[in-house]
């Protein structure tokens, strides 16, 4: 008898999503937002044809299977199209931070070795820069307006062509981490790992997207697949709506009024703003009801989590890594929601969650895996079908697995008896003081729930007796006033003594990384020569 099942040999690949938008969604609207500000609306249907059209022109300009095609772009309609386009001519996507300097980009497209280049217009500034570092074979330039180097090439395309067989374990698309430390490391999705993440990714209790949505992806496409709602929105053909390079509040909240978006996802940072923005004219804007924010990249404040409710939005808190394509885990209440009070909800919420099915966790210390204790701390490791085996052509950062076959996340966490996961800190941001882990995150959250404080970032600064002690950079929301006293007060309650921070700096912004988190290494180096006054109190 065979040990084998009777089931059809049906290839995981991307086709797959392109096939079904273009027969039962070929109405949906795609509208982009175009740097002069003008709403450009598109359908799936068109961009479907124009993804094939694309496919096909850029086969006959010479791509081969495995051949990269860079993105040099904001989030747009035709930056939708070579999400599905480059993958059906076996091309491989690879989506470029523009908010990285010249050098890094050049090393960049150098080591993916990209053969062809998609830049938007109003990006050749930049590109100008990168240019003579980069060595492409062929730059093609998407302009706004009608015409241009992208038409000419979609017009080269005849109809008459068949796409390449492709195999679920081919790559279709590649993203550089954003590290702070080292060169940055590339990542190669498969086209089974990113139809397994579409369809994970659209589950109830991850984001829970479907064919009614309207998704506004504010995370820029060119960080993680922007998180892969635009593939997930392809395959449930939801309406897209793009937010193009106009990422100020007021913009946002203007594309989530007038396109009655559903859905909107993006960092904290952006979430931050945008709440202050409401906060200050909160009724200027009318939303669909229980619209939800997805927030991810770095921790979602409890304050948030309430100041959107306050608005009757909802903020859905996830967590995940370019290396995870890059859904990890998402906090959602579960069947006891009920009998938990209100600040145990809140709590919850604001944990980075459960992880999705086919995402497996665990924690691990100097002993070993550390207990679902929810207070033991240890490193989040992960392995599942969209979690990558390795980094790109880098054998230095090989001990980012284990023996074992985990990926180690860098992510320090405690997980409570569900599972569910609260991250620290990144492994370098802990603070060590007199021997004991104070949690950056926790203290950031916490002085951010200060009606006056908009951001804060909590770093560790070397101290002469304790080895490391803590500091809060803290932004105040406009036109309001605190004291560092106060604020301690503020904290006190909340913490152990020796948590408490003895100094809080005040400043007008907190550096950023290129995906918009909080640039803790420079705020390290700022403070490296601090001056703590006397002896401190800490003890
Ligand atoms: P990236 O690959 O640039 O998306 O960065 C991944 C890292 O961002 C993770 O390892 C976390 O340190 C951090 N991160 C992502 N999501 C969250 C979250 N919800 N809360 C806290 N940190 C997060």
């Amino acid at each position: 008898m065979s040990s084998l099942g009777t089931m059809m040999e049906f290839p995981l690949t991307l086709d797959h999503l392109l096939v079904r938008a273009e027969r039962m969604f070929p109405a949906v609207p795609v509208v982009s937002r175009l740097p002069d500000r003008s709403l450009h609306r598109t359908t799936y249907g068109a961009v479907t044809k124009r993804a094939r059209a694309l496919a096909e022109a850029l086969t006959r300009a010479g791509l081969r299977k495995g051949d990269r095609v860079a993105t040099l772009m904001w989030n747009h309609a035709a930056h939708l199209e070579t999400y599905l386009g480059v993958p059906l001519a076996g091309g491989v996507v690879h989506t470029l931070n523009l908010r990285l300097a010249p050098e890094e980009l050049a090393y960049i497209i150098q080591h993916a070795a990209d053969r062809f280049l998609l830049v938007d217009e109003v990006l050749l500034p930049l590109w100008e820069k990168v240019r003579p570092r980069a060595g492409i074979e062929k730059v093609v330039v998407v302009s706004a307006a009608q015409g241009g180097e992208y038409e000419a090439l979609l017009a080269t395309a005849t109809g008459r062509w068949t796409p390449p067989q492709l195999s679920e374990g081919d790559a279709c698309g590649m993203c550089y981490t954003s590290g702070t430390t080292g060169m940055p490391k590339g990542v190669v999705y498969t086209h089974r790992s990113t139809m397994l993440h579409t369809l994970g990714a659209t589950l109830a209790d991850v984001l829970a997207v479907r064919h009614a949505d309207v998704i506004l992806p504010v995370v820029p496409m060119f960080h993680a697949n922007a998180w892969g709602l635009p593939y997930a929105a392809v395959m449930i053909g939801a309406k897209l709506v793009f937010p193009g390079p106009a990422l100020d509040a007021e913009s946002v909240l203007d594309l989530m009024a007038r396109e009655r978006v559903t859905v909107a996802a993006g960092v904290p940072t952006v979430w931050l703003a945008v709440l202050e923005a409401l906060d200050r004219e909160p009724t200027r804007w009318s939303f669909v009801p229980g619209l939800r924010m997805i927030v991810g990249g770095s921790a979602a404040p409890e304050s948030m989590l309430r100041g959107y409710d306050r608005h009757g939005m909802t903020v859905v808190h996830a967590w995940g890594m370019t290396e995870m394509s890059p859904l990890g885990s998402v906090s959602h209440l579960g069947p006891d929601a009920d009998t938990l009070d209100e600040a145990a909800r809140y709590a919850q919420r604001a944990r980075q969650g459960r992880p999705s099915p086919l995402v497996e966790i665990r924690a691990m210390n100097e002993s070993g895996e550390v207990p679902w204790d929810d207070h033991t701390m240890g490193e989040l490791q992960v392995r599942g079908p969209w979690v990558t085996a390795r980094y790109h052509e880098n054998e230095e950062a090989k001990d980012r697995w284990t023996a074992d076959g985990w990926f180690r996340t860098g992510d320090v966490v405690t997980l409570d008896s569900t599972g569910s996961i609260k991250l620290a800190d990144r492994t370098k941001d802990l603070v060590k003081s007199g021997g004991e882990w104070i949690s950056s995150v926790d203290l950031e959250n916490a002085l951010m729930g200060h009606p006056a404080v908009k951001e804060a970032a909590v770093v560790a600064v070397p101290h002469p007796r304790w080895g490391e002690r803590p500091l809060a950079t803290v932004v105040l929301r406009q036109g309001r006033t605190v004291t560092a006293a106060e604020l301690q007060e503020w904290l006190r309650p909340k913490f152990a003594k020796f948590w408490i921070p003895e100094a809080i700096v005040f400043a007008e912004t907190i550096p950023r990384t290129s995906a918009g988190k909080f640039r803790k290494s420079e705020l390290r180096e700022r403070y490296a020569g601090w001056t703590w006054p006397g002896p401190t109190s800490s003890s």
